[in-house]
């Protein structure tokens, strides 16, 4: 999840300052899987230092999952000439190649340097496999056009890339941006806590809670949520002669 602050990234353009590192900032990139229900979310966190959003997931990629995997990004601004005039919207577009041999051995990557190794010592190197270095290299001259180009379909660029080594498509799944977090969610661990917990998260009047996810924001007033045992002794205060 990245947020990126409109009125700075607005100063940066006008300062001239619109490299991709420089309009990111300098931040955090989230990167959080969720493999669905009965499995626990996790979230592996990447510096942005100065460079761009393909440098960020490698860096993930490296230092959380340790698979070879070479990511490339792409957007731009597209215009669709229609009968009511010329539209103009965003495109993206991107590819993920990662190298899950058969032999995970042949998919070790050398250790991380310095890491605890004495000083002095040699960086740890391994040699980089052909087939690995092979994949890389082709996605390597895929241009920012051909990832946006709405006339050219992943399998038509899967198909011209990797053509030479055979090509299995599997059937596509429609993405949706969304994250399992509700306000009734929410509502409900607020209710969790004591009285005395949630008088203290009161600020400015009310109770906000930020989603770490996907950094949806739930306001509450304090009086919207009241837990379940406090209810309980309402009504039997309730129920008293
Ligand atoms: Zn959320």
């Amino acid at each position: 999840m990245l947020l990126v602050e409109r009125a700075r990234s607005a100063a940066a353009m006008a300062a001239g300052e619109d490299g991709p590192g420089e309009l990111l900032g300098h931040g955090h990139l989230a990167m959080t899987i969720d493999q669905g229900p009965d499995t626990s979310r996790y979230q592996g966190l990447v510096a942005l230092e100065g460079k761009d959003l393909e440098h960020a997931a490698h860096e993930y990629f490296l230092r959380s999952e340790q698979i070879p995997t070479k990511v490339r990004i792409a957007v731009g601004e597209e215009v669709v000439v229609g009968a009511d005039g010329t539209r103009q919207h965003w495109r993206a577009g991107g590819l993920v190649l990662q190298f899950l041999p058969r032999d995970p051995k042949r998919a070790q990557q050398a250790d991380l340097d310095p890491g605890d190794a004495p000083e002095g010592v040699e960086p740890h190197s391994l040699p980089e496999d052909d087939a690995w270095r092979e994949g890389r290299s082709l996605v390597a001259t895929v241009q920012d056009d051909e990832l946006i180009d709405p006339t050219v379909s992943s399998e038509r660029l899967l198909y011209q890339l990797f053509h030479q080594r055979g090509v299995r498509v599997f059937r596509s799944r429609k993405l949706v941006a969304q994250c399992s977090c509700s306000r009734e969610g929410v509502a409900a661990m607020l209710g969790n806590f004591s009285q005395d917990d949630r008088d203290h998260m009161v600020e400015n009047g009310v109770i906000t809670v930020t989603c770490e996810f996907c950094s949806a924001t739930y306001v509450f007033h304090p009086s919207d949520v009241a837990s379940d045992v406090a209810n309980e002794e309402a009504d039997a205060g309730r129920a008293e002669p």
